[in-house]
């Protein structure tokens, strides 16, 4: 298929021409691109990152977000950003059974990707997808990433609203300060709130943001019994409300965001591709003592 033919079909919201495209943005960047100026400017769909740490209920949490949506009759779609461990894996593999419920829903597209190992969840794909996604006229685009510290942050610059994943009994409040998961949140989400502990865990969070100049809201929410949810749909509701007036400052972040997390990425590629040879001529520079590492890599980067 023509990448011309392929954006038309992917506007048209044609599923397995959308599942193509991410494809061709995890696999093959310059048709990639090709195929993004084809599909037109990113910016209507909401953006709603998820992220917190491995196991506090994130996947449980978006199968829930998509049933909400799904009544107020949104298309969803769902990105799950894998970190590429070994560890993950049956967590991704539990993904899949727990949205199995929505397979035959075609209001609602669920993809898993790998982050490539480089830096940070978000891998320059994922922000392309978003872009296919929203392209292909979904209005709300889930974004699960795992934010095991400041490295999965980049979830931030691509969303429009981030929402914090935490469960009672994840250790002290200062592991999450420390994780950098206190900067990022539009809405803090204390899951499993079934769980013993999960108000001590709330006043935590209260107090950490005492004295700090944000607010956000701090929800309990239990994605098991589906307690707390409707509180949390209204949360992002009153977000995507400002989303919706027309302001152009949370679309204009966003796609900051992803010409940052596009240029990252291509310059991964850029590295990758440098030819050993190259590497290994400044090493032998380096080793002559004519040039520093640093002076070798900036070499090298440039
Ligand atoms: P993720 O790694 O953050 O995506 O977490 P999952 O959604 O995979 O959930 C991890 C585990 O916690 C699973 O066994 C879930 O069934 C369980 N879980 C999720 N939400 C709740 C909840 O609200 N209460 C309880 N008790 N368990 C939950």
């Amino acid at each position: 298929m023509q990448l011309r033919e392929l954006a038309a079909s992917i506007r048209r919201g044609d599923r397995v021409a959308l599942a193509k495209g991410i494809t061709l943005a995890e696999n093959e960047p310059v048709s990639a691109a090709k195929l993004l100026a084809g599909v037109g400017t990113p910016g209507r769909a909401f953006v709603v990152g998820i992220t917190g740490p491995p196991g506090t209920g994130k996947s449980s949490l978006v199968d829930r977000l998509i049933e909400a949506y799904r009544r107020t009759g949104l298309k969803v779609g769902v990105i799950a950003v894998d970190p590429t461990s070994p560890i993950t894996g049956g967590a991704l593999l539990g993904d899949r059974i727990r949205m199995a419920g929505h397979t035959g829903d075609r209001g609602v597209f669920i993809r898993s990707m790998a982050s490539r190992g480089w830096s940070g969840g978000l891998s320059r794909a994922t922000s392309q997808a978003i872009r296919l996604m929203d392209a292909a006229g979904y209005d709300l685009i889930l974004l699960e990433t795992v934010g095991i510290g400041q490295s999965d942050i980049e979830v931030v610059g691509v969303s429009h609203a981030v929402l914090v994943v935490l469960m009672p009994g994840l250790g002290d409040d200062i592991q999450v300060s420390k994780a950098g998961l206190m900067e990022i949140g539009d809405v803090y989400v204390v899951n499993k709130s079934d769980l013993e502990g999960a108000d001590l865990m709330v006043i935590s969070l209260l107090s950490l943001f005492r004295g700090s100049e944000r607010s956000p809201p701090v929800l309990k929410v239990s994605a098991l019994s589906g307690e707390g949810v409707d509180k949390l749909h209204d949360a992002i509701e009153r977000i995507r409300a400002t989303f919706a007036t027309g302001e152009p400052g949370l679309r204009l972040k966003s796609i900051r965001g992803m010409i940052v997390e596009t240029a990252r990425g291509a310059a991964m590629e850029r590295l990758a591709t440098v030819s050993e040879n190259r590497a290994g001529a400044l090493a032998r520079q380096v080793l002559a003592g004519k040039m520093t590492v640093e002076a070798a890599a900036s070499k090298l980067a440039g």
